[in-house]
């Protein structure tokens, strides 16, 4: 062992079990038994005030016949304790089952996913050494709302749902997060240049929030072009919010090139739940050989003895940890010839951090942006409605078919829509086809799909009822066209609440 600066041992003098927070632990599957026992024998050598109970779920509960992967017990000891630490878990592939990580964060309401990513330099290899981001990803809404429909041979759909209070309370615990740790910037990363609906609504709500806290400076970008930054000059990020979907990908990308995924630790917040885990999956290709890096959900665990308020433990594993790799001792995805010392399985690897426990690490790791490494804010229990409810008008409905015949010519189709709306309430305005105008004046080249969405507007824009709707459903079945699905056309206090189709 090298030189290192001592600690005092009564920093990690280990709690009485009356002292100890009860915190409910899976393992998880593939490389989740052997981290998470790695972790936690550090947490009890360093004394850490928290008495697990272990629960199983995932993927032998799967097989089990539990649809959720998560029994009775299990539930029951999560929701007594609110608390939990997870391994990475397998979801079967097949079979239809539903990814046991949303189902918590969704059933827990545990909005926010916080991710930080930050380089380890000098004792870790990583192309950028002043890296030092959090990601604040949403956690329950999205295409993870997991709506989705094969609606005709051809085509299948996911509904994509953003919320303005799900938006809201994310971004303000992003603004929280940012003031709470003494960072400057809070990046918003949306495609409202192309879904200028839903994730127009996020960036509305964005740079509303925004305005509550002008001591930071609050920027936004196009998902693309911010995802290929952070990739490129991550240090010129500092908190980064996103809707679900591009949060979970700019997050392994981020956690990626700190130096290896397997550093990466997260927490899920909510209104008095909290879920920590690696930001890694179970890693079937390396499983049960004894190599993984549990460095991500160790990581996961000092930030849950912040939460939980057992901070000067924390710290002492944090700085064991830090000794570690300072130290050259490195799992095999960090381990590099010449810098790395030894390289380490998960188990020694563990047991290296146990024997540095009260030492920290000659030197410094470069500073990083976050000026305070406290414990993450705790979720305000809110749930955002405005005072008064906009005025909603009908005046339009979107009726989608699924019609292959005439050899999908959409002159036939729409001639024989303009017909058909003839003594209704609407006029046919528009057919698209996976969302590009086919008719009226659409262009031979355009390739169509046996998915037909049709436009039909009050001609005025005047308000209807449900009614007039029905009543042209009727003509639509009376003339034998199968139609799969409709959306509502609405304005909200006169604003239009739906998409313009290309070409419209
Ligand atoms: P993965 O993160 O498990 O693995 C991706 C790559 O990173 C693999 O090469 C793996 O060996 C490596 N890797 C991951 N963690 C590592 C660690 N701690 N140390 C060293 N190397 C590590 O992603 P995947 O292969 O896409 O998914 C495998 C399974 O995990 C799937 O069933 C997926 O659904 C699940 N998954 C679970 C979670 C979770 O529980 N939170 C998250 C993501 C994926």
């Amino acid at each position: 062992m090298s030189a290192r600066m001592s600690e005092s041992r009564a920093t990690r003098a280990p709690g009485t079990n009356a002292e100890r927070i009860p915190v409910a632990l899976a393992e998880g599957d593939g490389i989740g038994p052997e981290i998470t026992a790695a972790v936690c024998a550090v947490l009890d050598a360093a004394g850490a005030r928290v008495a697990f109970q272990p629960i199983t779920v995932g993927e032998q509960c799967f097989l089990d016949g539990v649809t959720s992967g998560i029994p009775q017990d299990a539930w029951d000891a999560i929701r007594e304790h609110r608390v939990l630490l997870k391994g990475p878990i397998t979801t079967p592939q097949g079979g239809g089952y539903k990814s046991l990580n949303v189902t918590l964060r969704k059933a827990l309401g545990l909005f926010a996913n916080v991710r930080p990513c930050r380089a380890w330099h000098p004792w870790v290899d990583t192309r950028h050494p002043d890296m030092d981001l959090v990601i604040v990803r949403e956690n329950e809404e999205d295409t993870y709302a997991g709506i989705e429909h094969r609606q005709t041979p051809e085509v299948t759909q996911c509904l994509k749902l953003i919320s303005e209070p799900g938006s809201e309370r994310l971004i303000r615990y992003a603004f929280e997060l940012a003031k709470s740790q003494g960072r400057d910037t809070v990046h918003c990363l949306t495609k409202d240049n192309i879904m200028k609906v839903t994730d127009g609504l996020f960036h509305r709500t964005f740079d509303r929030i925004a305005a509550d806290y002008p001591g930071i400076d609050a920027k936004h970008m196009i998902i693309d072009i911010g995802t290929a930054l952070l990739a490129d000059r991550p240090e010129m990020f500092d908190v980064v919010v996103a809707p679900n979907l591009y949060g979970d990908i700019v997050s392994d990308v981020a956690a990626q090139i700190t130096g290896s995924v397997g550093l990466g630790g997260s927490a899920n917040i909510g209104e008095g739940f909290a879920m920590f885990e690696a930001v890694h999956g179970s890693a079937p290709d390396i499983a049960g050989q004894d190599v993984a890096n549990p460095s991500g959900l160790l990581l996961a665990a000092i930030e849950m003895l912040r939460y939980l308020g057992d901070t000067s433990t924390a710290e002492t594993i944090h700085n064991a940890w830090l000794a570690t790799l300072a130290d050259g001792l490195h799992t095999a995805d960090l381990y590099r010839e010449g810098r790395s010392r030894r390289k380490l399985g998960t188990r020694a690897f563990g047991e290296a951090v146990i024997d540095r426990l009260g030492t920290r690490p000659d030197g410094d790791v470069r500073k990083g942006k976050g000026a305070t490494q406290g414990a993450l804010p705790r979720a305000e229990d809110s749930w955002p409605r405005a005072e008064a409810r906009p005025d909603k008008v009908l005046h339009g409905v979107d009726v989608f078919l699924d019609w292959d015949t005439n050899d999908r010519n959409p002159d036939v189709l729409g001639r024989r829509l303009e017909t058909l709306a003839e003594g209704t309430a609407f006029d046919l305005v528009i057919v698209t086809n996976r969302g590009v105008k086919v008719y009226p004046d659409g262009i031979p080249e355009t390739r169509c799909t046996d998915h037909w969405r049709c436009r039909f507007r009050t001609p005025d824009g005047d308000g209807v009822g449900h009614r007039e709707i029905l009543d042209l459903l009727a003509k639509f079945e009376a003339a034998g066209l199968d139609f799969i699905k409709t959306e509502n056309l609405y304005t909200f206090d006169g604003e239009r609440g739906y998409s313009m189709g290309q070409g419209e």
